[in-house]
């Protein structure tokens, strides 16, 4: 990795005109003294401009902070996820170009021209005799810059400096945004692993100190110190930026698809090791324009606050009034989309929570694998002032434990939950890490906001409502984070982990100076606990309430749920019954490897579709894993359902495809025609259920045909 950025200097320092200027801007700036070292000076970013204007007289030394070059962001297959690339400004010193008797109006229109400004602009900085440097460009590109030195050589000018800065970007745009975070103006780490590491992937800055004159200027040969900067450590993450596109597309699907109003949030990891391998939150931002607002409304929105504001005479305080508010909305607007909501937001988890309450209550013997339950649709429980409502009002009939988790059943994990009692489940819950951060390597992370104990314990007051309540993940709130570790942990053999997302850190010689190892945090549940339910987590997608998850030739496991937002509230102060519908889905369930939450928060009612865990989030899980466990190597472990292939040839294309379909198979046609004249595989073959089959028309030969599996 310094590799590339050597090169980079190199070619930088073999640009003998390009140091030549860089020279001129220090000596200007009253750095000449450094000449020495000018080895390193294409390293120099001199960030007090407005010096000379600015600088207390007091002051008997300057200090110029001299930057690091910033440290790079790999994911696990070292795909470059941040970077940074050289660039210039550009800076006018209109007193030089003045001695100089330069041509101000031939420099005004080809700046202009290069650097696509109003030349009239240009003319009145190059004028601008109050100021000893004025800026003309920021951040430009090499080429651009390498266009205004040879036209600056071509001429002989003097009076127009380049100074070589960074700039940070991010190749692959949106994907992780929230993840990766962003750079400021100045170079320092905004946000996810930006801000998290931004000690270690900026380095250390040196220091130019110059002693100064009573005249302000610098006193270049008295008096100086060189402290050198050391270059930033690069990181790499255990983000997969592939599996990261999987998760994204996935949900990006879903929020089409089900006319999702409020976005969605999602990750992929490691049950066994910790390691974060997507996390991603919808919708999203360019980290490489991380100021500007990617949702269109909200954007069109803030269009109609400055255009209201901006009709206001300035002076007037619907003008100060507006363009407050608007700045307001413009911050709010952009916290929002930088938000990880996987860790910073708690939401109620709803029934994938009943996974945890299960675990519990096997794990202490509270209940075993044949203890019976009954759901009537609704019950009286004694000590809760409302009727406990199944989300299914006919009820589920007579139950035992297995069928309590397939079913989802309210009215049997509300006996659960009293078979456990306040104590042992509030035990559970801080041995699951619910009411601690999971210690993950980002900043920002929230705990979420779960019942103190005695609200819990005490059955006088509210605690067998909040017992019951809380055993199906309703009336407090997590983060995503929190109950994919808690889940994890349930089927790894029960060890709680702490998540993690940087791997290794390397310094710029390429030295690990950290190599992060998974951490087991504590033990929840027994390993005989673990197995069992993973045993149940299966039956789940097998016979229970996520069936759409299913994935051909995969074991997986998983849990629905379905959650009501509790503290929305329409204009008028009614509760709004918005839901957030998510999925956790386990694979391979022999030996977990990895789990996978996608939670979509608030599905449009509009679309007419049943709105629960389901019906739209299982789906959307199970593409994601259909997606990825191939690409993870992880082996099919299920004997796929097969089917034997008719002889299709002599019948027209729709009677073909019509009898594919009815056997779960799909038709690939190949030529033009009305008839089939052969196909692959033949006929009498067994293949797999979902698979695509060749049909070739007209006269269409059939030599290269394979079969493509589809997933
Ligand atoms: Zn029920």
């Amino acid at each position: 990795m310094g590799k590339e950025r050597k090169k980079q200097y190199s070619r930088l320092r073999s640009d003998t005109g390009h140091h030549h200027r860089i020279m001129a801007v220090m000596a200007a700036l009253g750095v000449a003294a450094f000449i020495p070292v000018g080895c390193r000076l294409y390293q120099l970013m001199v960030t007090q401009y407005d010096y000379y204007s600015s600088l207390a007289l007091r002051n008997q030394t300057r200090t110029t902070k001299v930057s690091a070059d910033r440290g790079d962001i790999y994911d696990r297959n070292m795909n470059i996820l941040a970077t940074s690339i050289g660039v210039e400004n550009i800076y006018l010193d209109p007193h030089e170009l003045k001695q100089a008797g330069e041509d101000l109006e031939d420099i005004a229109q080809t700046l202009g021209r290069i650097l696509e400004k109003d030349p009239q602009w240009i003319l009145e900085q190059a004028g601008d005799l109050t100021k000893r440097y004025k800026q003309v460009g920021s951040k430009v590109s090499e080429e651009t810059a390498a266009e205004i030195r040879a036209y600056i050589n071509e001429h002989d000018i003097s009076g127009i400096h380049l100074e070589p800065n960074t700039q940070r970007v991010y190749p692959y745009g949106t994907l992780a945004a929230q993840v990766i975070g962003f750079t400021n103006d100045s170079g320092t780490g905004c946000e996810g692993i930006e801000a998290s590491y931004n000690s270690f992937l900026e380095g250390t800055a040196g220091k130019v100190i110059t002693s100064k004159g009573n005249n302000e200027m610098d006193m270049p040969f008295s008096y100086e110190a060189y402290i050198s900067s050391t270059e930033g450590s690069s990181l790499i993450l255990t983000l997969d930026a592939t599996v990261q596109a999987c998760l994204e597309n996935r949900m990006e699907e879903a929020i089409a698809k089900f006319d999702v109003l409020n976005g969605a949030f999602g990750l992929v990891m490691n049950c066994k090791t910790g390691e974060i391998l997507a996390m991603a939150t919808l919708g999203s931002f360019d980290p490489n324009n991380y100021l500007e607002i990617y949702n269109e409304e909200t954007q069109a929105q803030l269009e109609q606050m400055k255009l209201q504001y901006l009709l206001s005479p300035t002076d007037s305080e619907a003008y100060t009034a507006g363009k407050t508010a608007y700045q307001e909305a413009l911050t709010a607007a952009r916290l929002k989309q930088w938000r990880n909501r996987v860790i910073s937001d708690g939401y109620e988890p709803g029934s994938t929570f009943k996974v945890l309450t299960m675990a519990a209550a096997l794990d202490c013997g509270a209940i075993d694998l044949n203890t019976s339950f009954h759901c009537s649709g609704a019950e009286q429980i004694p000590g809760r002032s409302q009727l406990l409502h199944c989300w299914r009002s006919a009820g589920h009939g007579a139950e035992q434990t297995p069928q309590a988790l397939q079913n989802s059943c309210n009215i049997a994990f509300a006996h659960i939950a009293l078979k456990l009692g306040g104590e042992r489940f509030y035990e559970y819950i801080e041995q699951f890490g619910i009411r601690e951060k999971t210690g993950i390597d980002l900043a920002g992370e929230s705990k979420g906001v779960f019942f103190d104990k005695s609200l819990i314990t005490d059955t006088d007051k509210w605690g067998t409502a909040s017992l019951t309540s809380g055993s199906f993940g309703q009336t407090f709130k997590i983060t995503p984070l929190q109950l994919v570790r808690a889940i994890a942990s349930v089927v790894n053999g029960g060890n709680l982990l702490e998540p993690y997302l940087v791997s290794e850190i390397v310094d710029a010689e390429g030295n690990t100076i950290l190599k992060q190892e998974p951490t087991v945090v504590r033990r929840t549940i027994s390993e005989e606990t673990s197995r069992t339910m993973r045993g149940l987590i299966e039956s789940v997608v097998t016979d229970g309430t996520a069936k759409n998850a299913q994935v051909a030739g995969f074991a997986i496991g998983g849990k629905t749920g379905t959650s009501e937002k509790i503290d929305v509230f329409d204009e008028n102060g009614n509760r709004v019954l918005d839901k957030i519908v998510s999925f956790v889905g386990i694979a391979p369930m022999s030996d977990p490897e990895y789990i996978v939450l996608v939670a979509l928060d608030t599905p449009s009612r509009e679309t007419g579709l049943y709105i629960s865990g389901g019906v739209m989030a299982a789906p959307t899980v199970g593409a994601v894993l259909s997606d990825i466990l191939p690409y993870l190597g992880v082996e099919k472990t299920e004997q796929e359902e097969t089917v034997l292939l008719e002889d299709l040839t002599g019948l027209s294309r729709s009677e073909a495809e019509k009898i594919l379909n009815e056997q779960s198979l799909t038709a690939q046609f190949v030529g033009e025609g009305e008839n089939v004249t052969g196909q692959i595989p033949a006929a009498g073959t067994r293949i797999p259920g979902g698979s695509q089959v060749l049909l070739y028309l007209g006269t269409e030969t059939n030599d290269k045909g394979e079969i493509h599996e589809t997933q």
